[in-house]
């Protein structure tokens, strides 16, 4: 069993190939502890490899009509809903998820595929006559060569936020993986190629900082997205952005849920406990803090009812490594120091069968005040912080004061109280009665704050301007149309 997936080489001008380096590292499956395969570590060197391939391809690519350009998304969607048991199975080997969060994580992959077919749709461009005999005319061009750097949480979806889009409107693309999750990356190439996209339009390299500060500086690439926390979100926007190039980084997350009294506490529990623990609360939309407004105790006490049918190795994953397992339950463990009071606790969690593999259990903490470490930090896994607050004004200055602003959300009844939180909570995509507010495409996706960094969405509409320039062409056929200002 033990390194069934063997070496995970990078993937260039449409082959796997040899690194530069020969340095590896190994790849576990958190669900067993288990070394599953060994993934390259590239160098400056590589990257230039890489480049020159995207470099070469973007000349015939670019100047393929977009119509024929879509036809390989079209043929990709198929053949992801066709792989399906085979793609979710390897996210969840890899990535420690639940099958059925796998599977979610297609399907969401095949959404963002069809926003990206529809894109000739969306990028016709502009013309009027603006004088006698003379049009201007809009066309959004192609950049070049584009990175996408990912992180390891959603190890199919996150690369499909921006393959599809970047690559059918006309850029070439290095795809820079998590070195936690190597493995999904290599299967989207796989498929792209059997829809037929050209070689060396999509190019994968494996590494760490070494690679990414790489394509940060490298003069042929002109435009980096990342998604990632904050803390490289940030090196990876300055880098980038003072060598000129385009940028979108999104970063961590710390997202406030508002529950109000009136909430309907079915519905409240079953959605705060849901988004919490979803992906083992390693998903940037997650529920990380709620804050309860006035007498809620009887919404708290069944969440600790739904949460307790929550059972790692059943219906909730792995969190992703020892060390993220153990920064989580330190986390917990400094929250009981600091005086909260520990509802659900799931530290030091074993599965049967699956002893070294790095679960948490479901944790909800109570009386979390604002400065605790738990209501400030972004902890990345199952657990929810409890922040009791007497009014609404008071609860929506503790969600303003979060540096972050990726989600917020609000439970209750009432459509004016809601509006009020719609308005004022300072976050780029707001739920009303809804734990996880990921907005479907076409809507685009991106945070505010400290959750992104640069113009503009990661996917949508948004991510047309992101990933093309707009030319402005005027022009004059018509010699009648005599000398006017336009001449
Ligand atoms: P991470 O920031 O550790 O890694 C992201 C990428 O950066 C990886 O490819 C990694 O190899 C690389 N990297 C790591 N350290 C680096 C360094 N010092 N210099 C240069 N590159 C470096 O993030 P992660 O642990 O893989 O993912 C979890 C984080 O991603 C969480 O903070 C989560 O909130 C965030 N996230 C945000 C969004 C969003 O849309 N805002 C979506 C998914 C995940």
């Amino acid at each position: 069993m033990s390194n069934k997936y063997g070496k995970a080489k990078n993937y260039i001008n449409g082959r796997l190939v040899e690194t530069m380096t020969d340095r590896w590292m190994p790849v576990e499956s958190p669900l067993t502890g288990e070394v599953i395969a060994e993934v390259a570590v590239s160098s400056k060197e590589d990257l230039d490899k890489a480049v020159s391939a995207a470099k070469e391809a973007f000349k015939t690519w670019s100047k393929t009509p977009i119509k024929d350009r879509v036809q390989v998304f079209f043929r990709y969607k198929t053949l992801l809903e066709q792989n399906m048991a085979e793609l979710s199975a390897l996210i969840q080997e890899e990535n420690g998820k639940t099958l059925d969060e796998a599977r979610a994580e297609i399907e969401k992959s095949i959404e963002l595929t069809e926003f990206a077919v529809s894109l000739p749709q969306l990028t016709q461009g502009e013309i009027l006559e603006v004088s006698k005999g003379v049009e201007c005319r809009t066309e959004h061009s192609a950049l070049g060569v584009v990175a996408s750097i990912v992180p390891f949480n959603f190890p199919s979806m996150v690369p499909n936020w921006t393959i599809p889009n970047a690559i059918a409107l006309g850029n070439t693309m290095i795809l820079k993986t998590s070195e936690l999750v190597p493995l999904s990356a290599l299967k989207i190439a796989d498929l792209l190629k059997q829809a037929g996209l050209p070689d060396g339009v999509l190019n994968i390299v494996h590494g760490e900082k070494e690679i990414v500060e790489a394509i940060c500086d490298h003069p042929d690439i002109e435009a980096v997205s990342f998604v990632g926390s904050t803390k490289v979100a940030k090196i990876v926007y300055q880098r980038a952005t003072s060598n000129l190039k385009r940028c979108l980084a999104l970063g961590g997350a710390k997202n406030h849920l508002l529950v109000l009294p009136d909430a309907n506490p079915e519905m409240t529990a079953a959605n705060v406990t849901a988004s919490m623990s979803g992906c083992a609360g390693q998903r940037c939309m997650a529920a990380s803090a709620m804050v309860a407004v006035g007498q809620t105790d009887h919404i708290i006490e069944k969440m600790v009812q739904e949460a307790r049918n929550v059972v790692p190795g059943k219906n909730l994953g792995s969190v992703i490594s020892k060390a993220a397992k153990e920064r989580i339950e330190g986390y917990i463990t400094q929250a009981e120091k600091d005086g909260a009071k520990i509802l659900l606790d799931g530290r030091n969690y074993q599965v049967e069968g699956k002893e070294n593999g790095y679960y948490v259990g479901p944790t909800i903490i109570d009386f979390v005040t604002p400065e605790m470490s738990v209501a400030r930090e972004e902890i990345f896994g199952p657990v929810i912080s409890i922040i009791r607050s007497r009014s609404l004004e008071e609860a929506m200055k503790i969600e303003n004061a979060n540096p972050y602003g990726n989600a917020a959300s609000v439970f209750t009844q009432s459509g004016g109280l809601a509006r009020y939180v719609m308005e004022n909570a300072s976050a780029g995509m707001i739920g009303v009665n809804i734990g996880v507010p990921v907005p479907r495409e076409p809507f685009s996706f991106g945070g505010w704050n400290e959750s992104r960094f640069g113009v503009g969405d990661i996917t949508g509409k948004s991510s047309i301007e992101f990933w093309t320039k707009l030319k402005k062409m005027t022009t004059k056929w018509n010699p009648e149309a005599g000398i006017n200002w336009m001449s």
